[in-house]
């Protein structure tokens, strides 16, 4: 039996390697994809993590990877679908049939982006469409750009953007926002944001790069750039009948990574916490870890 089993190889997931593979644990991380990182390899330019300078998320994941595996993490390729628990250790159970018993784990799975479905979308993520404001917005200084969305998120984003962009179109598919109202004043307060309510994309067009967004009321609006702001899905759903969930479906827990389930820590993305980054994923990674090592001792 492992001491600790590590759900997802993305920031939050490797970092927890590290940590735990220094303090001598015998442990294995899972991952579904080959080789896979995480969301950060979608990334064309990482930004906003300290001291890292003009890599892209696929170098930035590959270097968290090397890391973990020069001290000698082991990994395994293989999607859990299920988590069950034993006698004071945990059974996971993966898509090939396999099993793996653990007395502890880190669940890491992280969250996907929801996305818009449109034609497009898949083609120019990169080359003009973006999940993320805070990482992508400094490349359209000066251009004209479109943030898709309702909430908080996209209203943040529009604001954020509105600092750097010539103009920002804030496309809403209704007439009013689900944002809160201190948010809605401020993005009409701004007089390079142009709302476009009770609208919503049909179609992102292009060459290499994105040139403009159609509209299901057959109008054409030329951008730059489409930043898509409709929310996360969470990858929690292995854990709903065992750990406390919120509404948007995150994991409850702090940065302790404990949860209601003995033995069982979230770190990541998957948790619920103000900014999603990798900075805030690799430092849930080191602390779920931590609280592993030190749920071990206390056994
Ligand atoms: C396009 C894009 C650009 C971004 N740019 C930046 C940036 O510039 N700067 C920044 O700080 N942040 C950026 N982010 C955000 C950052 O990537 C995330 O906050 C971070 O990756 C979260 O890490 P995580 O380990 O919690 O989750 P994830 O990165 O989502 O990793 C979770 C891992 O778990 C695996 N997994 C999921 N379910 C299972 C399962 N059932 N079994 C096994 N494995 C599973 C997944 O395959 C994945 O590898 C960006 C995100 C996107 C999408």
């Amino acid at each position: 039996m492992r001491d600790l089993l590590i759900i997802g190889s993305g920031p939050a997931g490797m970092s927890a390697s590290v940590y735990a593979k220094r303090a001598n644990l015998d442990v294995l991380v899972a991952e579904k994809e080959y080789l896979g990182t995480g969301q950060i390899a979608e990334s064309a330019q990482v930004d906003n993590y300290i001291g890292l300078v003009g890599k892209s998320g696929y170098e930035l994941g590959e270097i968290f990877r090397q890391d973990a595996e020069r001290l000698g993490v082991e990994f395994y390729e293989g999607t859990a679908i299920k988590i069950e628990c034993g006698d004071g250790y945990w059974i996971t159970r993966f898509y090939n049939g396999e099993a793996v018993e653990s007395k502890t784990i880190v669940y890491a799975a992280g969250a996907t982006h929801r996305k818009l479905g449109v034609p497009g979308e898949e083609n120019f993520i990169g080359n003009g469409v973006s999940f993320c404001a805070y990482c992508d917005g400094s490349l359209y200084e000066d251009k004209i750009v479109a943030v898709v969305g309702g909430g908080d998120t996209a209203l943040d984003d529009a604001l954020y953007l509105s600092d750097i962009a010539k103009k920002v179109y804030l496309i809403h598919r209704r007439d009013e926002f689900r944002a809160s109202e201190n948010r809605v004043l401020k993005v009409k307060a701004k007089a390079n944001i142009e709302l476009i309510l009770s609208a919503t994309v049909s179609k992102i067009i292009g060459n290499d790069r994105v040139t403009a967004v159609l509209l299901a009321n057959g109008s054409r609006l030329s951008i730059d750039g489409v930043f898509v702001a409709v929310g996360m899905i969470p990858e929690s759903h292995l854990l709903k009948d065992i750990v406390q969930i919120d509404e948007n479906g995150y994991v409850i827990t702090d940065e302790t990574g404990e949860t209601n389930a003995l033995g069982l820590f979230v770190a990541g993305d998957v948790r619920t916490k103000k900014l999603r980054q990798v900075v805030t994923a690799v430092s849930d990674g080191a602390n779920a870890a931590i609280s592993a090592v030190e749920y071990l001792k206390s056994k």
